[in-house]
């Protein structure tokens, strides 16, 4: 078998499912980083010393936030607790919807992302995690995992749950067309509003810089952040066997997935945070969405569990 060479494998990252013939993405490939897979992270990172030049304005900054809230809730609502977990139902539509804001947070496709973070919590900081910064230190967990070619492929295995939709199969394989379709249309937004309403002082690029760039990678630092510091810096409610802990600044800035000890206890629950000081965002948007009918059968936490934890805590 003969690796590609690097400007064919470049082209063959347009297409998740074209992995057939590189040893390295096997299960048994190296577990190491490759450096040419940083350049995707390079260039969103670099992307943001844009603002140097396109300067900023309250609109562009309101974009950049608005996105990142959307966006998070995607992540943390549908690719983490739908998509991974099944902690709730949902229509067909809503489930593809989702799929697609996901997408434009640039983690991935929902059916890679879930397949990793099931291999995530059914080996948690053991020599199988892809992402354990016990294991593997800080910088592995955090960024190092994606970098490496064995876990670049998704593993169909790990979601079969899915594989009847082939939307989201489709939406899995390219997932580099729904970014790129944010990209171009902040650039066009931004345009539009400098030719017609040069009131908001915005254009095109500055639309790109905050948009996309600053906050798409402010938004991968917060979701990767669960991955490394919420492994290793918060309070252990339960003693569980992996190190994960809750963190309040982490759950504030990732909508509720900072409750991470939580999660990895009762992982199936749509509910993070347990007591009412744990504020858990995600979960009150996904308790809204399902008193108007657009999610339904929200897993809740065993009644007993919760009425311990309230009592532990009314004593501490
Ligand atoms: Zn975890
Ligand atoms: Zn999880």
């Amino acid at each position: 078998m003969q690796i590609q060479p690097g400007i064919v494998r470049a082209f063959r990252w347009l297409d998740s499912d074209n992995v057939s013939d590189d040893p390295r993405l096997s299960a048994s490939g190296p577990v190491r980083t490759e450096y040419d897979r940083w350049i995707p992270f390079l260039f969103l990172h670099l992307g943001c010393f844009g603002v140097i030049f396109t300067g900023t304005s309250w609109f562009a900054v309101t974009t950049c936030l608005v996105l990142y809230c959307i966006r998070m809730f995607a992540i943390t609502g549908f690719y983490h607790r739908y998509f991974s977990h099944r902690s709730f139902k949902a229509s067909r539509i809503a489930q593809a919807f989702f799929a697609i804001l996901g997408l434009t947070a640039m983690q991935r496709g929902p059916l890679w992302w879930a397949a990793h973070h099931r291999a995530h919590h059914k080996e948690a900081d053991r020599d199988n995690d892809p992402h354990s910064p016990v294991v593997r230190g800080f910088l592995w967990s955090h960024l190092g995992w994606l970098t490496a070619t064995k876990n670049m492929p998704t593993d169909y295995t790990k979601v079969p749950d899915f594989l009847k939709y082939p939307e989201l199969r489709f939406l899995n394989r390219f997932d580099w067309v729904i970014p790129l379709l944010l990209f171009i249309g902040l650039y066009g937004l931004g345009q539009y509003l400098q030719a017609t309403m040069p009131q908001f002082q915005t254009n095109g690029l500055q639309l790109i810089v905050w948009g996309f760039f600053i906050s798409t990678t402010i938004l991968f630092h917060a979701t990767c952040s669960i991955n490394s510091f919420a492994h290793m810096f918060g309070y252990r409610r339960f003693d569980i066997p992996d190190d994960s802990r809750n963190n309040p600044i982490l759950a504030l800035v990732t909508f509720g997935e900072g409750w991470h000890n939580n999660h990895h206890r009762y992982s199936n629950s749509v509910r993070q945070g347990f007591v009412w000081w744990e504020l858990d965002i995600t979960y009150l948007i996904l308790l809204c969405m399902s008193k108007i009918g657009l999610i339904y059968d929200l897993q809740p936490v065993p009644d007993a569990v919760m009425r311990k934890v309230a009592l532990k805590e009314r004593e501490s």
